[in-house]
């Protein structure tokens, strides 16, 4: 029997309900049997700005989505020493024995938007099905101009829009509003425990959205 696995890229610097409701509504809309949350290591968009230690990140990841049978996290990319890439971290899930009809790349419309930045992106749609949630702010006509081989490829799930990011988060832990029903419960009391975002706003431009 296939089990269809979605993969959930991000930075996650933090994990917030934007990226449990995207996962959730897409695994929902096409069936798909399990979502691995891959926090990425050394982000190659965001060397602008200082990422917060992809231990946090990591731990924050965990605690969100404990307890959620269909969700787990993957330290793949952490591991993975040098910038990571999507299509490595497709590629090691088929050498890991999903089978790319089983396999689906999740994304924010931001993020799809801007797939041809991405290394190989041509090569995705040999590798899964890409997944990409609606994200307010981001037109979904916009994707008319990407290449016919990736909206071929493409599934598009409109989600209800959750205006929130991990850039908002970290400006609002910065600067005292606070972040509570934003994240998690264990993600809000990492974030304090830890003293994450305190002194975010030398470090907290807004960079290009992956
Ligand atoms: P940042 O502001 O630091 O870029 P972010 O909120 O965009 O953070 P990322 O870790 O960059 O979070 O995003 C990981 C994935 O989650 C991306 O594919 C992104 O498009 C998607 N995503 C993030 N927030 C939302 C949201 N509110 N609705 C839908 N998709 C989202
Ligand atoms: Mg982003």
């Amino acid at each position: 029997m296939s089990i269809k696995t979605g993969i959930m890229g991000g930075t996650f610097d933090p994990i917030h309900y934007g990226h449990l409701l995207a996962a959730e509504e897409c695994r929902r809309r096409l069936d798909i049997d399990r979502i691995v949350f891959v926090p990425a290591g050394s982000p190659p968009h965001k060397t602008e700005r200082r990422v917060t230690p992809a231990e946090d990140r990591y731990a924050m990841t965990l605690l969100a989505t404990a307890g959620v049978p269909e969700f787990s996290v993957s330290r793949m990319e952490i591991e993975r020493k040098r910038p990571t890439h999507t299509v490595d971290t497709l590629r090691e899930f088929i050498a890991r024995g999903t089978p790319p009809g089983d396999l689906f790349f999740i994304t924010g419309l931001d993020a799809l938007l801007s797939i041809e930045t991405w290394v190989d992106y041509m090569l995705l749609p040999t590798l899964c099905t890409l997944v990409t949630a609606t994200r307010p702010g981001y037109d979904v006509q916009g994707l008319d101009s990407l290449p016919e081989r990736i909206r071929d490829n493409l599934r598009l799930v409109e989600i209800p829009e959750f205006a929130i990011s991990s850039t908002e988060i970290r400006r609002r832990a910065g600067d005292g509003r606070g972040v509570r029903f934003l994240v998690p419960r264990l993600v809000e009391a990492y974030i304090e425990s830890a003293g994450l975002y305190r002194n975010v706003e030398a470090s907290n431009m807004e960079v290009s959205r992956q």
